[in-house]
């Protein structure tokens, strides 16, 4: 028998202006989506801004629906149309924000587990890891890897 310990590598920044020009930008991005998210349940607008190999920035909300599990989170919704209009074009990195009370939340929103599986798949599937960011006012975390973010994840593919 074997105690084992997974760790996970992330950066904290105390501030959105601290990450620098490329992702500052993209964070900017994920705070306009957010806007038009329909979240008239929750009053918890997320936005999903995601940086692409060619440049271009695709960005997603949440969709909420009455009939609770139909609405889908904000990165799924990026996540999913931007291999749908281009499964080839590689996600580099993703930031994550979230609206309350119409202002960005003081403290990161991470992703949920649905969202975390996905975006586990997405980075196999592309065979290029995704740069994570997640935003808040007064505190922003960077994980230079996301599938570090669910560890044992399910998978059909024998991990060590
Ligand atoms: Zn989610």
């Amino acid at each position: 028998m074997k105690s084992k310990i997974i760790n996970i590598e992330y950066i904290e920044y105390n501030s959105i202006d601290e990450l620098g020009s490329q992702y500052n930008r993209l964070v900017e991005k994920a705070i306009e989506a957010a806007k038009y998210a329909y979240a008239p349940y929750s009053n918890f607008k997320v936005g999903a801004a995601l940086l692409m190999k060619d440049n271009t920035i695709i960005t997603g909300n949440n969709q909420e629906n009455a009939a609770y599990p139909s609405g889908l989170c904000a990165e799924r919704v990026a996540l999913f149309y931007a291999k749908s209009i281009n499964p080839d074009n590689v996600i580099v990195a993703l930031a994550i924000i979230a609206i309350q009370n119409n202002e960005i939340t003081d403290y990161p929103v991470s992703p949920c587990g649905s969202c975390r599986q996905v975006i586990a798949e997405v980075i196999e599937r592309q065979k290029n890891t995704i740069v994570l960011i997640l935003a808040g006012k007064n505190k922003v975390f960077l994980i230079p890897d996301a599938l570090q973010l669910l560890p044992l994840k399910f998978s059909f593919v024998k991990e060590k």
